[in-house]
């Protein structure tokens, strides 16, 4: 499955649609079909969010969530975001998606908040372009203000590719906060050799990658890094989450080092809207 892609293109004829089996080479092919399918797919609205709770690891509550956009395709069917966002950041189609995003989160954050469910905090994916776009800051506040959602209730989580230009990133990132938005790195881990950087950049929040989570019960390596983030968070006075937490060994040791918080397949896979609230309404409300 990983190196063949199940291939369904409409055929000239009305609701026709012919299957085709693309090998390697033809996945320029799929490319330009997927291209294409998402330009109509940003149109036509194709999209939805799911929502995955973030949970206090000491408290066992509900802190935030996550949002994670779907891409449902009339004929092709889901498309996992791993296939399809790498697509939009590349061509662009990233800016008028990952707006969409944002303001459809911001707006459903706000109404949940204003039925009486427990303010949470909100967190949205911002991908490299998004980041570096010149208007980002006026259509973050432009979204706050058309949604009503407080900055405080808004996360951005920026992965450490953005800091390959490391002055302006940390000019953007100051701009966030200044707006009261808290700021996360996420997939932490990955992307640079050296720590040094987080010192100093405006962020509130270390996400720890889910490939060291994965294992941290079982390998040293892992469980040694992860400590290692802990300190360092702790030093300069960050907030850590762990990802991808899976099974209660994994669990067990984050709790012993002293993770604060937790997301994960453990605590409850991404949820649709309908599917949240429901998860919500069996919390205890705000008042
Ligand atoms: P991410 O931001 O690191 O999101 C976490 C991913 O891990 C999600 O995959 C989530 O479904 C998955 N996950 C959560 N818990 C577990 C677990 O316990 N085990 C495992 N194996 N996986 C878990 P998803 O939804 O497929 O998204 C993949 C990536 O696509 C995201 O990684 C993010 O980089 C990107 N993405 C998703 N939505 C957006 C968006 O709205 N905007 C942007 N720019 N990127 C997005
Ligand atoms: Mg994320
Ligand atoms: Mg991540
Ligand atoms: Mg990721």
């Amino acid at each position: 499955r990983a190196d063949m892609a199940l291939y369904a293109v409409k055929d000239s004829g009305r609701n026709g649609i012919s299957f085709f089996r693309l090998d390697m080479e033809e996945r320029s092919l799929e490319r330009i079909l997927l291209e294409n399918e998402l330009k109509k797919a940003i149109q036509q609205e194709q999209f939805h969010i799911d929502y995955q709770p973030k949970l206090d690891l000491a408290t066992g509550e509900l802190i935030g969530m996550e949002a994670l956009v779907r891409w449902n395709h009339p004929e092709l069917g889901r498309i996992p975001p791993n296939k399809f966002i790498p697509i939009a950041e590349e061509t662009g189609l990233i800016l008028p998606l990952g707006e969409w995003v944002l303001r459809r989160g911001c707006e459903q954050n706000k109404k949940w908040q204003d039925q009486g469910y427990l303010p949470l905090k909100l967190s949205v994916n911002l991908s490299v372009r998004q980041f570096y776009q010149s208007d980002l800051l006026v259509k973050i506040k432009e979204i706050l203000q058309q949604t009503g959602l407080e900055p405080q209730w808004l996360e951005l989580e920026v992965t450490e590719s953005v800091f390959s230009d490391m002055d302006n990133a940390a000019a953007i990132l100051q701009k966030i906060r200044d707006l009261g938005i808290h700021t996360s790195i996420d997939d932490f881990g990955t992307g640079y050799s050296s720590f040094g950087y987080i010192q100093r950049l405006p962020i509130d929040t270390l996400k720890i990658d889910a490939s060291f989570i994965r294992d941290i019960h079982q390998n040293k390596e892992s469980h040694a890094i992860v400590k290692a983030i802990l300190t360092i968070a702790q030093t300069l006075g960050l907030n850590v989450i762990a990802e991808g937490v899976e099974n209660e060994e994994q669990l067990a040791v984050l709790s012993e080092d002293g993770c604060d918080q937790g997301q994960g397949f453990l605590f409850s896979k991404p949820l649709s809207g309908h599917d949240f609230e429901k998860y919500l309404s069996g919390l205890p409300a705000a008042k």
